[in-house]
């Protein structure tokens, strides 16, 4: 496979872009290599700049659940160019997209939209703690909730392929509001709240655990973490930028039947722009200002272009719930009977294969995978024009777009590489 403009763009990259990248994943660290410089995507496929073309099981981490440039998400950005891109105004827009969400989340009553999933956690956050006048957090071992500070504390993918544990430049009093505890470990959130009674504002958890891999809930875990907070008088704040309108159209909190008291959303919401948004009832939302004294604000917020394509994806979404039986399927017979030493964990179209024979119920299990096997099998797949996530510790997408003969071609070149690796 030819990557001689790929490798000659990483080169210069590197010179005016730390580390060649705007995102650390990018750089393919975890796996060693040239990270492929993409030049187009449609449906399904990606192609980079030496024309190689993959199936692509990344989808921009998470957003592109219908695809690359599908039909609707286009024609939308196209009108909305045709208007201005941006006012610093309000807009109907941003109402219909509010409404959406609103009405496709239950425990959501009135949401505000900003620019990333990191900006909707961080000011999630800073309502629970503005509700509840405490200072602390309980997160989980493993799970991701964007680069807000108190939260870079083993946070997992990025971090955990990195190596690093924690971030520089992160003042120790902040990481200090963060208590964090294992992924799936009730015990562990119950000693937790009884070491500091009446000090924790909310629990943060990712419903479904993506950014460690992915790790579904254990069965009872996110009741008993509801249960917890409200006997607490705790927040219960689902980081749901990954599984929103993903596993679900009104997520993680649907599929489970679960109410958290707040929910960050980001990905699927922009369409592929950078859009997203936190919510929950209005009793919460009235103290983010104007309206309370819960600062938070953005010049590009509710951009009228992002909001017009992750518009569109969620309509098309909703009005085609067909869509999400047609993802299970599709992603169920990718991850149908794995290779032996091989852990599949799933739900819906998030996916990871974990190179271990163990259960991958958290972050130390996780990391019983064989990262050096998983670096192998990663270049054989891209070898083999499939793009995977490029770290053990990530999850997987499948889009609306992906066909049967992409599944099988994958589950293919898998089978192959195993059959490869046995043989020595
Ligand atoms: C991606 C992600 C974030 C961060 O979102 P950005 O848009 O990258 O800032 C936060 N939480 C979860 C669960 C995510 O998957």
């Amino acid at each position: 496979m030819n990557t001689t403009k790929s490798e000659a763009l990483y080169a210069r990259a590197r010179k005016s872009i730390p580390g060649g990248v705007n995102s650390p994943v990018r750089a393919f660290r975890g796996v060693g290599g040239t990270p492929r410089f993409i030049v187009s995507g449609e449906g399904c496929c990606v192609v980079d700049a030496d024309g190689n073309r993959y199936i692509d099981y990344v989808g921009s981490w998470g957003p592109l659940i219908l695809g690359h440039r599908h039909p609707a998400v286009i024609q939308a950005l196209q009108e909305a160019l045709e208007t201005g891109t941006s006012f610093g105004a309000p807009t109907e827009k941003e109402i219909d997209l509010a409404e959406e969400i609103c009405a496709a989340v239950p425990s959501v009553e009135m949401v505000r939209l900003v620019n990333s999933g990191t900006e909707a956690v961080m000011s999630a956050l800073r309502v629970a703690r503005g509700f509840t006048g405490r200072d602390l957090t309980i997160k989980f071992e493993g799970c991701y909730h964007g680069h807000v500070d108190s939260l870079l504390v083993k946070a997992g993918s990025g971090l955990a392929t990195l190596g690093v544990s924690d971030s520089a430049g992160v003042p120790a009093s902040f990481a200090e509001t963060t208590i964090t505890v294992p992924f799936n470990n009730l015990d562990a959130v119950e000693r937790a709240f009884a070491a500091h009674p009446g000090k924790i504002a909310c629990i943060a958890v990712e419903p479904i655990a993506g950014n460690m891999g992915c790790i579904p809930p254990a069965p009872g875990f996110l009741e008993g973490l509801r249960e917890l907070c409200t006997r607490h008088g705790a927040l219960l704040l689902f980081d749901e930028v990954m599984t929103g309108f993903r596993v679900a159209y009104g997520g993680a909190q649907t599929l489970y039947s679960i109410r958290p008291d707040l929910s960050a959303f980001g990905k699927v919401i922009g369409g592929g722009l950078p859009i997203a948004a936190y919510g929950g009832s209005a009793e919460v939302m009235s103290h983010v200002a104007p309206q309370g004294s819960v600062y938070q604000a953005g010049t590009l917020s509710g951009n009228p272009i992002a909001v017009s394509a992750g518009l569109a994806m969620l309509r098309t979404l909703q009005a085609n719930p067909e869509l999400y039986s047609q993802l299970e399927e599709t992603s169920a017979a990718l991850t149908a009977n794995p290779p032996a030493g091989v852990t599949v964990n799933r739900v819906g179209s998030m996916f990871t294969f974990f190179v271990t024979k163990e259960p991958v119920t958290d972050f130390a299990s996780a990391k019983t995978s064989d990262t050096e096997r998983f670096k192998r099998l990663f270049h054989w797949m891209l070898a083999n024009g499939v793009y995977l996530a490029p770290s053990q510790f990530e999850a997987g997408f499948v889009s609306t777009c992906h066909t049967h003969a992409d599944i099988t071609h994958t589950r293919e070149a898998m089978a192959a590489f195993f059959e490869s690796e046995t043989r020595g």
